[in-house]
């Protein structure tokens, strides 16, 4: 799943292609938004909040869409042949290039003026201009006897973490992650850890968090279930946090991150 650091590349893509540009075409491929028309629209701005991708568009009007598990956008040339089948579920398209969302997890159509309606409930946004660490914390502490693993992934108290991010911080800190908010240590160190991972990754695609760009050496436990920890030697544990059916995948060292 697409984590904040893949979105905010997203949104600069979509940025270069359509900002500033005159929609000629707009194609929504979901029932409740079928007979929307954007053309003759100049779009915006398009920008990323947390996981979530809003595109601005002449007329108060915001285009929201969530990549979800395994949504992407891609730009193709005015005049390119589009995927085939149903995994098109939006096009917005200017004399140059047309936007395709593929497998979007969420289409939406709403006023710019009402668009706290979908974003409004995110915590701070680690990689956005009001990223507030205190306020993140502030908001973790909230629940102090919920676990710290699931804590992070909830994009209420702070937006951008899926489970790379949470398994790399965690581990980086020493911190067991079942461990309950309320007993960790410097939280502020915590979250301003994971908001560094990200930054350093927004430009471009990998997820590195080990400074080591070399396939395989990108990361410290993530993708390395069973292999020797790169500290401690000992052996990567795997496992899945949160209730059914919501749980995401968690890996960590168990010498690293003691109970
Ligand atoms: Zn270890």
């Amino acid at each position: 799943m697409p984590e904040g650091d893949a979105v905010h590349r997203t949104a600069a893509k979509l940025r270069r292609a359509l900002d500033g540009h005159v929609l000629t075409r707009s194609d929504f491929r979901v029932p409740r938004h079928a007979t929307a028309d954007l053309s003759g629209r100049r779009v915006l701005e398009n920008l990323s909040r947390g996981k979530h991708l809003l595109t601005r568009v002449e007329g108060d009007l915001t285009v929201h869409t969530h990549l979800r598990m395994e949504g992407s956008w891609q730009i193709f040339p005015a005049r390119a042949w589009l995927p085939r089948g149903d995994q098109v579920r939006l096009v917005l398209a200017t004399a140059e290039v047309q936007a395709v969302g593929i497998r979007l997890g969420m289409v939406d159509l709403l006023r710019t003026a009402d668009e706290d309606r979908v974003v409004g409930h995110l915590g701070p946004d680690l990689l956005g201009p009001d990223w507030d660490a205190e306020e993140a914390v502030a908001r973790l502490l909230r629940a102090p006897e919920r676990t710290i693993g699931e804590a992070l992934l909830d994009q209420r108290n702070l937006a951008g973490i899926g489970t790379i991010y949470r398994a790399e911080t965690l581990f980086l800190r020493g911190v067991w992650p079942w461990r309950p908010v309320g007993e960790v240590n410097d939280l502020v160190g915590l979250v301003s850890l994971a908001q560094r991972l990200l930054e350093a990754n927004k430009d471009r695609a990998g997820a590195v968090t080990t400074g080591d760009r070399r396939q395989g050496r990108e990361r410290w436990v993530y993708g390395r279930a069973g292999r020797p920890c790169r500290r401690c030697g000992g052996r990567i544990s795997r496992g899945e946090m949160g209730a059914n059916p919501q749980e995401r995948l968690i890996l960590w060292c168990g010498h690293c991150q003691p109970r």
